[in-house]
């Protein structure tokens, strides 16, 4: 039976595939495809934490015998009985077997979808007794993801991606409750055609990878991991925001249709990569690329690029079990990501975790703390731990050797930040040169995302060379708005005045100050507001590559003389997303 979901479009286009449903666990588990010869080592893991669970189980049955507690505590005894007929149960270890075997999921991911699989039918039950069973099985299976937990798991790769596919020839979607950052950057070099999340905000870290894959998303869709089963065939329009499942033949050819457009409108689109990002009125605007990895760079230059806007480094630091990458492994990332980039300028990040960013599944989750957006993350982190920091100064400046590099600092809001942060650059210079290691010259910025820092411009100028906006964390740490709660995602106003008063005199006050100001959040790349910040004056965009050209196209069409005068009235309207449409 057909049916829709709900959600919010947070990456365009049409995708349409058999469901692949990521369950939710009380556990946070890795979810990663294998290739196919590793099935065998996984299902071994498997069995090795069986063993454990049922050594486990065995031990505290002699302990009870011991202690001749099986007549004092029957409930207990007929309870470990269960839990070792479950954990021998073949549906479990079958099912399990199917997922690792037949669909490459990684063992935990495998466990986790048995274990949704089997749920529904206890839930089906008639029998109250066997339905309460499901609460048994979801402890044994709990158990052995605990076992599991802390071996090592193997990255993704394209080629384990590619195999996933073979034998499977229907297009997949993943339908998940929630996905962490890191298992956005696993899933990306995959063979999804496209996300659902549960959970989400439209500029949550997931949300931004997922138009960094440019493949249609919709996140916030609340239940679609309950309501959409394993195999269902699903629509999901990455434009309007809506999860269609079980489509009937009408609407299969309506999508298939507008996914054919999408598909016109991007060839059109790709005509433009060469052309100079230039105004009718003569203003050349620099376009530039945010990525999370080195090999993104590919799509930047192919996007048209003029360099890195942002290189969100944190990623390279996540889903590693708290190994942090040493100075020697980020040193050869950031030089690939600048050799990557043919003499274009690369706009490194030192490292933003925290908030929707935790470090490591395994690790506790920032989302322990009663406010992660406010709490360690970003120059706090690195603040907290100037030793980890100090080695990824080092590897930057190192790599700075390479090509031209500009130093991002994110989240800064204290006086005092910016002169640690600073003291640390400089003593990072210096250790290089006592070492004799050859490092290059960095410009320097600061990310504007707090409000203290957007009302204290000067004092970052004054420090700085270039400035550049992070409107996702300006808009949360304006409007209060947590900017992964799908809850309250619809007073995430990128147009508030308020947001739009702090953008307009940053830059102001930055080319008052003949210094270079970019917006690298995802205002940048959102069509609908290029005017406007052309008006207030931005002539430096940084997005994801996938939005560059459709972003040009619209400097193409600008004529900035007349943006100025408009923009001002935009700014000084009390609902400006009214004014927009004019
Ligand atoms: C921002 O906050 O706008 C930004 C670009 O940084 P991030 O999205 O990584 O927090
Ligand atoms: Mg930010």
């Amino acid at each position: 039976m057909t049916f829709s979901v709900h959600g919010l479009a947070v990456s365009r286009g049409v995708a349409i595939g058999r469901a692949v449903i990521v369950a939710a666990s009380r556990i946070d588990v890795a979810h990663y495809l294998i290739a196919p010869e590793e099935a065998e080592a996984e299902l071994d893991r498997l069995r090795r934490a069986r063993t454990v669970v049922a050594d486990d189980i065995a031990r505290v049955q002699r302990t009870l015998g011991e202690l001749g507690s099986h007549d004092a505590h029957p409930e207990l005894s007929a309870l470990l009985d269960v839990h070792l007929m479950l954990l021998q149960d073949e549906q479990l270890t079958g099912g399990v077997k199917h997922w690792v075997v037949e669909r490459h999921y990684n063992a935990e991911w495998a466990l986790t979808t048995q274990l949704e699989v089997i749920s529904r039918q206890f839930d089906e039950m008639e029998d109250p007794y066997l339905r309460e069973r499901k609460a048994d099985l979801e402890q044994v299976v709990d158990r052995l993801l605990r076992v599991m937990r802390g071996e090592s798991a193997s990255m993704t790769t394209t080629a384990a991606a590619d195999a996933a596919r073979k034998g499977n020839e229907d297009p997949l979607v993943l339908i998940a409750h929630d996905l962490s950052p890191a298992d956005m950057l696993q899933f990306k070099q995959s063979v999804f055609a496209g996300f659902v999340t549960d959970v989400g905000g439209k500029t949550s870290h997931t949300a931004i990878v997922a138009r960094s894959m440019d493949i249609p998303a919709v996140v916030g869709a609340r239940s679609a991991s309950h309501l959409i089963r394993q195999d269902d065939w699903v629509v999901i329009d990455g434009d309007a925001g809506v999860v269609v499942v079980d489509p009937s033949p009408i609407v299969l050819a309506e999508y298939g249709f507008k996914q054919r457009q999408v598909e016109m409108e991007r060839e059109k689109l790709s005509r433009l990569k060469n052309t100079p990002a230039v105004t009718l009125d003569g203003q050349k605007i620099e376009l530039l690329a945010n990525i999370e990895q080195p090999e993104d760079t590919v799509a930047a230059l192919k996007a048209g690029a003029m360099g890195v806007g942002l290189f969100r480094s944190e990623f390279l630091f996540m889903g590693r079990s708290g190994q942090l990458p040493d100075e020697e492994e980020q040193y050869q990332a950031y030089r690939r990501a600048i050799e990557g980039m043919q003499g274009l300028p690369v706009t490194i990040r030192t490292v933003d975790v925290g908030a929707d960013k935790p470090l490591d599944r395994g690790a506790p989750r920032s989302d322990d703390h009663l406010n992660p957006a406010l709490g360690l993350r970003a120059i706090r982190w690195s603040l907290a731990d100037p030793a980890m920091f100090l080695v990824q100064l080092r590897a930057i400046l190192r790599a700075a050797a390479h090509g031209p590099v500009n130093l991002l600092i994110p989240m800064l809001a204290h006086g005092s930040e910016i002169r640690q942060a600073l003291a640390l650059v400089e003593r990072a210079r210096e250790q290089l040169a006592v070492a004799g290691v050859p490092y290059g010259p960095v410009k320097l910025g600061a990310m504007i995302e707090v409000p203290a820092a957007a009302l204290t411009i000067p004092l970052f100028l004054r420090h700085f060379d270039f400035l550049s906006i992070g409107t996702n964390d300006l808009i949360q740490y304006t409007l209060a708005i947590d900017r992964a709660d799908e809850a309250v995602s619809h007073l995430y106003d990128p147009l508030h005045p308020a947001v739009l008063q702090l953008v307009a005199s940053t830059i102001a006050q930055a080319h008052a100050m003949g210094k270079e100001v970019s917006v690298c959040g995802e205002m940048a790349g959102d069509v609908t507001l290029t005017r406007l910040l052309l008006g207030m004056g931005l002539r430096s965009f940084s997005m994801h590559p996938s939005q560059i050209l459709a972003v040009k196209q619209q400097i193409l069409r600008s004529d900035t003389s007349k943006l100025a005068g408009w923009a001002q009235e935009v700014l000084a309207a009390d609902e400006p997303a009214a004014r927009l449409v004019d």
